[in-house]
């Protein structure tokens, strides 16, 4: 696989190491990973975004839920961030204590992970689209309850519809099962391409950065996960 230095950089900084051999292509160390993707550039806006009162009250509604418990105990409401043309979405579970006091999500720990995932891609946060299934965070991280889930799930689909990404990666078992409307453990979904409905868009499961940082062996995986999903995306050009 061809990588530029900011990429190896990246894969480094996620904790995976490359070797090189002399006559064959770089590989990823201590893994079966295959080395079939390569890694996309950032990809150019291809159309015009949804104007911008609709995401202006689409803002607002969400900052003023409160459609669920989850509103009380919430400092503020955490949107998404990132590019209104993207063709890569990223949706997380919820938010957590630092994205609950920004305003944003993904900025925390497991965000500064997300960022070196998005850049060994070959991108910039900027580039992409990032959400989250709840916009609220729940009370001491504990995962969204089904009904939570179901409040807030409008607003998610409304931002996948104005986004109309060509590729969604859902993050950790809670994003992929809300997503998806199903229950399959996550270790089964990972490797499988499946499809959100309306509009259609291709749905890769991975792993959640939060679980990484508490089992970085997984890494690989989860780079093997954004190969997948890179070849899908290339073949949907
Ligand atoms: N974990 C998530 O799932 N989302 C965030 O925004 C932060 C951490």
């Amino acid at each position: 696989m061809n990588l530029t230095p900011r990429q190896r950089s990246a894969l480094g900084l996620m904790g995976i190491g490359l070797w090189t051999e002399r006559r064959a292509p770089t590989a990823i160390a201590d893994s079966a990973a295959p080395a079939t993707a390569m890694p996309v550039a950032a990809p150019a806006p291809r159309r015009d975004p949804a104007p911008d009162a609709e995401w202006d009250a689409l803002r607002e509604q969400v900052l003023t839920c409160t459609r669920c418990v989850l509103h009380k105990e919430r400092t503020q409401a955490v949107f998404g961030v990132g590019s209104r043309v993207a063709d890569w979405m990223f949706v997380g579970e919820a938010p957590g204590r630092d994205e609950d006091r920004q305003g944003e999500p993904f900025v925390g720990r497991a965000g500064k992970l997300l960022n070196s995932i998005i850049a060994a891609m070959g991108m910039k946060r900027e580039d992409v689209y990032i959400a989250n299934i709840n916009k609220c965070r729940p009370p001491e991280n504990r995962e969204p309850r089904p009904d939570e889930a179901d409040a807030c799930r409008p607003y998610l689909e409304k931002q996948i519809a104005m986004i109309r990404p060509r590729l969604i990666v859902a993050l950790g078992k809670t994003a992929a099962q809300n997503l998806l409307k199903v229950e399959t453990p996550i270790g089964r979904m990972r490797g499988q391409r499946y499809e959100y409905p309306d509009p259609k868009v291709p749905v890769v499961v991975t792993y959640h950065p939060a679980y990484l940082l508490r089992s970085p062996r997984e890494k690989v995986k989860v780079w093997q996960d954004l190969c997948f999903a890179m070849n899908i995306y290339k073949e949907s050009r």
